[in-house]
């Protein structure tokens, strides 16, 4: 937690001083060959005091895009420019990591259900109970970076317990236009954080297996507009996205779901917004005898999709999410501006960030607060 000048910070069994950036391995467990399982670490420690910030990737070893973001970060701040202290833990999941999977080898277990963790229990527990006592439990807020699962892609987006006034004040902060609001599925590291009360998001954009390029671009900003409402870096912009839709935990379903197994095309697109009743996805048998439409339930946004082109009767095929007038109006205007031109092909790659001039949402008008659920599948998370 924040201490007083002088605010060293002890994590990872050192002693880091203000004004000091270290970069070193720290060995959480070892494999069945004997071998150390170390996790990358950078602290950044300013030099003035401030909150401690916790960033976090690849708790799913496939899941790369924050590991590329944490690189950067790590790299770009300095302590001369940091009220606070950032904690950057580069890959968490390693073995998953060098395997390219999401979840620990061998056993197939998830470490974004084993926190808090446990010293005497699996390998995943362990791993969760030594990140979590050397390094998470000592900071005051938490970015965890995700993508989505494989064959799926999402849209940049941040799941936030927003019923706590500091998470909803963090994802605010982060500046997605969708917020996904729930407290997250139990062992999760954000759900525990929270129950901490280390308020944590998770951040979630586009596909494993990838650098993306613009949501790694928007996502220093976002990063940069976090640590500037945290007052980390003090007198700095914090962002706004023009447009900010809270999808609620309870209410109408936004998973939608093939009725008949087949052959999958997408129709919808190449923009993320669509009309009530305009066609999402056609379902076919080989023969083209069936052919099944699904159709926009009203005018909305595809968060994610399914990328596999086959699908099995009741397989999710499209994360769905309503939007009214207001806000389809000004994503219309994107539209015409040319901003969503490579949304669908390139992989749900968000546009350019283009909304960071100062912080307004106060009195944004078009701030969206529909009841409308989350049945969502967790794999993303
Ligand atoms: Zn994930």
């Amino acid at each position: 937690m924040t201490s007083d000048s002088p605010h060293q910070i002890e994590v990872g069994g050192r002693t880091i001083p203000s004004g000091e950036k270290s970069q070193f391995r720290y060995a959480v467990a070892t494999t069945f060959h004997d071998d150390a399982i170390e996790l990358p670490v950078t602290v950044v420690n300013g030099d003035q005091a401030g909150p401690t910030v916790c960033l976090t990737a690849a708790v799913h070893g496939d899941e790369l895009n924050g590991v590329k973001i944490i690189q950067e970060v790590a790299a770009e701040y300095e302590p001369s420019d940091l009220h606070g202290t950032l904690v950057c833990l580069h890959v968490l999941n390693v073995p998953g990591f060098l395997a390219q999977q999401r979840y620990i080898p061998i056993y197939d277990e998830d470490l974004n259900r084993s926190f808090p963790g446990s010293a005497r229990s699996t390998l995943a527990k362990r791993l969760a109970n030594t990140i979590y006592e050397e390094f998470i439990s000592k900071c005051d807020i938490g970015l965890d970076f995700h993508t989505s699962t494989r064959n799926r892609t999402t849209m940049y987006h941040v799941r936030a317990d927003m019923r706590d006034p500091a998470v909803e004040r963090l994802a605010r902060a982060f500046g997605t236009s969708v917020i996904l609001d729930g407290e997250g599925s139990r062992g999760t590291l954000r759900h525990v954080a929270c129950q901490d009360g280390i308020p944590t998001v998770t951040v979630e954009m586009g596909r494993a297996h990838r650098f993306q390029t613009a949501h790694l671009d928007r996502a220093l900003h976002c990063v940069a507009s976090v640590l500037a409402e945290h007052e980390v870096l003090p007198n700095q912009p914090v962002s706004w996205p023009g447009w900010t839709r809270v999808v609620a935990r309870d209410g109408e379903k936004t998973w939608l779901r093939a009725e008949t197994g087949g052959l999958v095309e997408m129709e919808w697109g190449p923009h993320p917004l669509v009309e009530e009743d305009e066609p999402l996805f056609t379902i076919s048998d080989h023969f083209k005898n069936d052919i099944e439409t699904i159709r926009a339930p009203s005018t909305g946004i595809v968060v994610g999709v399914l990328e596999n082109a086959v699908a099995y009767p009741g397989h999710p095929l499209c994360h769905f999410v309503s939007v009214d007038e207001g806000t389809a109006d000004i994503i219309r205007d994107d539209i015409e501006r040319g901003v969503f031109d490579v949304y669908r092909e390139g992989g749900f790659q968000w546009p350019e960030p283009r909304w960071y001039a100062h912080h307004e949402h106060e009195t944004d008008s078009t701030h969206s607060e529909n009841t409308h659920d989350t049945e969502r599948e967790n794999r993303d998370d």
